[in-house]
């Protein structure tokens, strides 16, 4: 089943046997008495060191072992001479499988830019910080899918395609067959929809979550982990316009139920990262350190590890909407009006309200519930008072909102209502009426970006640099 991978080897113990590894070269030094490669198969952050004797090999094999280069090479695992490792491999054959030259190849092994590594993300899998991190993101996705297994919880696979234009309208890519150089028209002039793919307009889903309660509605503990689209046009650090996201979805839990459940949840997947990918995260925290040893120390933020194990070990704060308006009117940025948007009941908070909750007031995650119906969804629940209703925001260090959820409202006439409300064409929802009409339930459910949990997990700054290949206005080029 393939050779032994280099995270196995580095753990044999050396006696002599013959190895066979296989992966590409980071650097090759040569020293008067011997030439030093190391390789990397990305199995882990670590590479081995395979040592030959000068003379050994011809020159002209040598010249084509530079960084980059894929080799196959067969030798003995020893004991290390040099201190760092513990085994390396003496070589007894190369051979090399492509060379990488190195007038051209664009990775070298020096500090490269991350914008310059998103312009080749072809090769960026290749470097220390992305390897890592897509380790990471892997061991997070594994984790996600176990906490919910082990928890009871079924993966439902929810549509990419759908036709319920009721969420994120504006925001949505559409889906066609159609020509648009000769589109079909009606007799008034518009679009004919009716003669697309689907008889009618498609887009690409921005959540799965109406789907996910139907699921609710039957296996009472659902979850999705599905790609989800938005054709926002925001180019910050924290949105992409092709994500994952994990929505599970649980008859019978109300708002508490659900607050305890994202809670435990992020908790639960963030130490498991920490106890699977100890290397690769004290990678990325020195990674960090060295990127802010120029800062002076009271700007350097906490080292990574740390950081992670203060979120596990500590309660998240819980207040109301209502109650984080008080605190942020009272803030010294309000008063001295450092906030960019101004404060008061009844906005959406920006960011910046979000991150001097987390990181100035409570210095933990947050978690805002109850917040004014009108900046809320139609599906969540409304309060007693009929000016809130029951969502749950959780937002955390560096990023803000991580999680979005609620209970859902699970009264025909009322979720009827606020249908009409906000200006959706019930028609279009008539399946997702339908669960409550029959045999509703209390039902709650939110979502978390994946890629704004591995952007925390790993410390890194930009959204962009969390996910294999990024889809961002003007970006999708691999
Ligand atoms: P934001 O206000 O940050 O744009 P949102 O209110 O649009 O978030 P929701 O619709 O509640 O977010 O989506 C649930 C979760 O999906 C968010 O908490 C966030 O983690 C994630 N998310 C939302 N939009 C994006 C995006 N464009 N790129 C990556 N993750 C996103
Ligand atoms: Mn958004």
């Amino acid at each position: 089943m393939g050779p032994l991978q280099i995270k196995e080897l580095l753990k044999a113990s050396p006696e002599q046997q013959s190895v066979t590894v296989k992966g590409w070269v980071r650097t090759k030094r040569e020293s008067k008495n011997a030439i030093f490669i190391a390789l990397n198969d990305g199995s882990t952050i670590h590479n081995i060191q395979a040592v030959a004797e000068p003379g050994q090999f011809s020159a002209e094999l040598l010249l084509t072992v530079t960084t980059g280069a894929c080799l196959n090479i067969t030798g003995q695992l020893v004991e290390s001479q040099g201190s760092g490792q513990a085994v390396e491999v003496k070589i007894q054959d190369i051979h090399v499988y492509g060379a990488a030259d190195p007038e051209v190849y664009p990775l070298q092994p020096k500090r490269h830019s991350l914008e310059f590594l998103r312009e080749i993300a072809h090769l960026r899998p290749r470097t220390n910080t992305f390897s890592a991190i897509l380790r990471i993101r892997h061991t997070l996705a594994f984790a996600v899918h176990k906490y919910y297994n082990d928890k009871g919880f079924f993966y439902l696979h929810t549509p990419v395609i759908t036709a319920s234009d009721a969420e994120g309208a504006g925001e949505m890519f559409r889906v066609t067959t159609l020509d648009l150089n000769k589109l079909p028209r009606t007799e008034e002039g518009d679009i004919n929809f009716k003669e697309d793919f689907f008889g009618r307009e498609a887009n690409l889903t921005v959540s799965g979550q109406l789907e996910g309660e139907l699921g609710a509605m039957a296996l009472s503990k659902i979850y999705t982990f599905g790609p989800t689209f938005r054709a926002e046009n925001s180019n910050t650090t924290r949105h992409l316009a092709e994500f994952w996201m994990i929505e599970p979805e649980m008859a019978f839990f109300e708002l508490k139920d659900n607050m305890d459940l994202a809670e435990d949840f992020v908790k639960t997947v963030i130490s498991y990262a920490m106890e699977n990918c100890k290397d690769d995260l004290e990678f990325l925290q020195n990674r960090l350190a060295e990127e802010e040893k120029n800062k002076p120390q009271n700007e350097r933020s906490q080292p990574l590890l740390e950081k992670l194990s203060f979120v596990v070990d500590n309660p998240f704060e819980r207040l109301t909407y209502t109650e984080a308006i008080e605190i942020l009117l009272k803030s010294k940025p309000h008063k001295e009006k450092k906030f960019q948007y101004p404060v008061g009941w009844g906005i959406d908070l920006s960011s910046e309200h979000e991150r001097y909750l987390v990181e100035k007031h409570f210095k933990k995650p947050v978690i805002l519930t109850n917040y004014p119906r009108e900046i809320k969804s139609f599906y969540m629940k409304l309060d007693e008072d009929g000016k809130t209703v029951r969502a749950m925001d959780v937002l955390f260090p560096g990023i803000g909102e991580i999680i979005g959820g609620s209970q859902r409202e699970e009264d025909y006439d009322k979720l009827l209502q606020r249908v009409h409300e906000v200006g959706i064409d019930p028609q279009n929802l008539w399946w997702y009426l339908e669960t409550r009409k029959f045999g509703t339930a209390p039902h709650s459910g939110f979502g978390l970006g994946f890629e704004r949990l591995v952007l925390f997990v790993t410390g890194m700054s930009n959204i962009r640099d969390v996910i294999p290949f990024p889809r961002y206005p003007k970006s999708a080029e691999f």
